[in-house]
Parts: C-alpha cells; sequence; structure tokens
C-alpha cells in the first residue's frame, strides 16, 4: 500500500513537471513568443506623466517607447475607442459608433452599461484580437475590455470576466497573474488589462483635480504590482507591455453649455443622445425646419448632416448613426433646460469631443523584448495599435484602417 502511494506521487511529480514543459513542437514555438499585455487605462491624457504621481509607468517609458500623444478615434468615447484599439477599425467601420445608439432597423438599443443590451454579437463589426488570435493557435485573456464577454463571431476570449467595477487595481493585477500562473499548456499569449480608476475621478472632478492625481497613483501602484509580478516569475524581460488609454479628459465650463431647446423646438426632433456628442433625427414634415435650425454657425456647438462631417473624423457613413450629429466645443455639453434643473450636479470633465483637441489625446508607452530604449513617437493615430499588436503576436491581422509604419521605428532592428 504504501508503495503503491509512493508510486502515486512519483507519477504526480512527472505528470505536474510535464505540464510546465512544452510537449509538442508547437509548445515551444508558443513558450518562444513573447506575452503581450495590453494595458487601458481610461481616460490618461498623456500630460498626467509629467504630475510626478506615476514613477512606474514613467520608468517603462524610458526603458521602452512612448508616444508624444495618441490620437483617439471619433468620437472621443470608451466603447467605440476600445473597440477601435482590438481592431484597428474607426467606429464608423466597426459599428460601436457612441456609448450608446439604436439599431434603426430592429429599434433595439446598445446601452454600454448594460451587458444584456450589449451581448448581441451582432453590434460588434469586424473581429477583436483575441478572437484573431484564438483562430490561429494562441490563448487569450481578458481582465476587462469592451466586447469581450460577447462571443464574437461565436468566439470569447479563453479567460475572460463580467466587467466589475468593484474589483480594485491589484484585484485584477492578482487575477490576470493567475492566469499568466497557468500550466504553459492553458497560460495565454494575450492579455488585456483595465483601469477605471482615472476616468471616473476625471468625471467627478475634472482632469485637475487631487482625485485624479491621487487615482493615478492607485493605478501606477497596480502597474508596479504587474511589473513585480512579471519579475518574480522570470517572466519580465519576455513581456511586450503596451499600455494605452482610449481618450483624455477636459475640464467642463457652465458657460459653453448649448441648450437644444434653446435651438430648435423638441417636438420637432428625436433626440437619442444628449452630452458631448448629441445625434437626432428631425420628424416627418419638420426636415427642413430642423437643418435651418441646426446646421449653422452655433457659439459652442458645431452639428452636420451625417455625410457631412469633416473628413478627418472617419465617421459618418454608419447605418446606425441618425441623420444629425452635434459635437459640443470642448468643455462644452449639448443639454437641456429641463435636463440641467437647478440642484443637479453636471460632470467637471469630459470627452467625446473632436479628436484632434489636445485635451482629448490619449497615452502610448510600450515596453518589452519587441521595443527600442527610450525612444519618443511621434503622434499617430490609434486605429495603428492593431497592427501592431499583431506584429507582436506574430499573427496574420486582419484587414483595418491601421498602418504599422508609424510604429516602426519603435521596433527593435530584430523585430522588424
Ligand atoms: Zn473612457
Amino acid at each position: 500500500m504504501r508503495r503503491l502511494s509512493l508510486l502515486i506521487v512519483f507519477l504526480l511529480v512527472i505528470a505536474t513537471g510535464c505540464a510546465q514543459q512544452p510537449r509538442t513542437k508547437v509548445q515551444a514555438q508558443l513558450a518562444a513568443r513573447p506575452l503581450v499585455i495590453l494595458v487601458s487605462i481610461d481616460g490618461f491624457r498623456p500630460d498626467f506623466l509629467q504630475r510626478q504621481r506615476t514613477p512606474t509607468l514613467k520608468a517603462l517609458a524610458d526603458e521602452g517607447v512612448r508616444a508624444v500623444a495618441m490620437k483617439p478615434a471619433f468620437p472621443s468615447l470608451t466603447f467605440p475607442n476600445h473597440y477601435t484599439l482590438v481592431t484597428g477599425l474607426y467606429p464608423d467601420h466597426h459599428g460601436i459608433i457612441n456609448n450608446r445608439f439604436k439599431d434603426p432597423a430592429s429599434g433595439d438599443a446598445f446601452i454600454y452599461k448594460d451587458r444584456y443590451s450589449t451581448a448581441n454579437p451582432h453590434w460588434w463589426g469586424g473581429e477583436p484580437i483575441w478572437v484573431t488570435a484564438q483562430k490561429q493557435g494562441l490563448r487569450t485573456a481578458t481582465m476587462f475590455w469592451p466586447g469581450s464577454d460577447v462571443a464574437i463571431a461565436g468566439v470569447r476570449p479563453d479567460h475572460w470576466l463580467y466587467f466589475d467595477g468593484a474589483m480594485t487595481p491589484n484585484e485584477r493585477v492578482d487575477h490576470l497573474l493567475r492566469w499568466i500562473d497557468l500550466p504553459l499548456a492553458r497560460r495565454p499569449q494575450f492579455l488585456t488589462l483595465y483601469f477605471d480608476d482615472v476616468d471616473h475621478a476625471g468625471h467627478g472632478f475634472g482632469p485637475d483635480s487631487k482625485e485624479v492625481n491621487d487615482a493615478l497613483g492607485t493605478v501606477d501602484a497596480a502597474i508596479a504590482r504587474l511589473v513585480a509580478g512579471l519579475r518574480d516569475r522570470g517572466l519580465y524581460d519576455q513581456t511586450d507591455l503596451v499600455i494605452v488609454s482610449d481618450h483624455g479628459s477636459a475640464a467642463t465650463k457652465p458657460e459653453l453649455r448649448t441648450y437644444l431647446d434653446d435651438v430648435v423646438p423638441l417636438d420637432d426632433v428625436k433626440v437619442d443622445n444628449y452630452g458631448v456628442v448629441s445625434t437626432m433625427t428631425p420628424k416627418p414634415g419638420k426636415e427642413a425646419a430642423v437643418d435651418a435650425a441646426l446646421l449653422k454657425p452655433h457659439p459652442h456647438m458645431s452639428c452636420w448632416r451625417k455625410g457631412e462631417l469633416p473628413a478627418r473624423f472617419h465617421y459618418g457613413s454608419n447605418p446606425r448613426l441618425p441623420p444629425i450629429v452635434c459635437v459640443a466645443e470642448v468643455g462644452g455639453m449639448i443639454s437641456t433646460h429641463e435636463y440641467d434643473r437647478p440642484g443637479r450636479h453636471p460632470t467637471r470633465g469630459e470627452h467625446g469631443y473632436d479628436n484632434d483637441a489636445p485635451q482629448m489625446q490619449a497615452l502610448f508607452i510600450a515596453r518589452g523584448p519587441d521595443f527600442r530604449r527610450g525612444l519618443v513617437l511621434p503622434e499617430f493615430d490609434n486605429v495603428d495599435v492593431y497592427p501592431l499588436l499583431a506584429h507582436l503576436l506574430r499573427i496574420q491581422g486582419r484587414p483595418n484602417d491601421g498602418k504599422l509604419a508609424p510604429l516602426l521605428p519603435a521596433l527593435r532592428e530584430g523585430s522588424r
């Protein structure tokens, strides 16, 4: 009996040992690939790096590559841009045209904070990189990312969670590290990590607040925990860390508010969204009157017919977009007198504005075996992150709106 127990222990040791080692040629090849971790710090403006709250991010930029700025896609909102980052497609092309919108055919609503409304794969056009990577034999894990809880093209990441805002930054890091600790055959090669603290503080207290600075420190500490965890596992120098944000943040100013009911009778239009980007449809018979009222210059708002937005927005062809799109001046909001009744506390920081505005610019830092050290890149468009990720993962990316060329200087000789 004792001999049998010893034999079982012996067999278990061998089995565990095998699980830690590549067993096939394919696994050996996979093991030779760097880990790629895509980190998003929602609402992180690149100048936040100068606030002395982010020593870890500064060290990563010094040891790797940083962009002066990364230009978000228009509208500079969270869901459209997170999905652009992982598809390389402009929102017009991937279909997540706003945080909230309606399907004109079915009337169904997409509401970013409602997981049941976003769960239908038909919303999510293109193919997120975790799906493409899995189809090409890689394993993936998402510690939150818009769309990663949806079976897009019938595929979810190997490991994923429903968004849980109560999970602290450190808990998110620890969860991600547990996935990295899986036996090699199950360990993901591509992982995402998402932090929302900076964006929350920006909305609540404004981008120049103490609360934003505190959130910068909290997120930086979580990234330090990730770096330490990778070092402990001997994986730090085999990991390409790509740290981005989806957009920046602008301080809101009450005097820049536009009350839509001062511009057009609200009985004449069906308004889908208020806020920074307001979209609407004239009611039948009211088209000419609504056009005349909206498509003229306004002090703190610009409106266009959907097909007539400036070409640089790459926005306006998607059938989900209502006929008229209005955008507030940076710092402004589009609202109504009824909504802004006394006692309501408006947000102190916003985004969604013109993606050329300096306050909307996003963060890009990359560090790892594929990247040069100490390089500062000029500004590039966030659609270019997707071809970079495909390159780092050594997979064939899907057709997209991005280009690797602006990021080639960031890559080491041997990686190009
Ligand atoms: Zn965001």
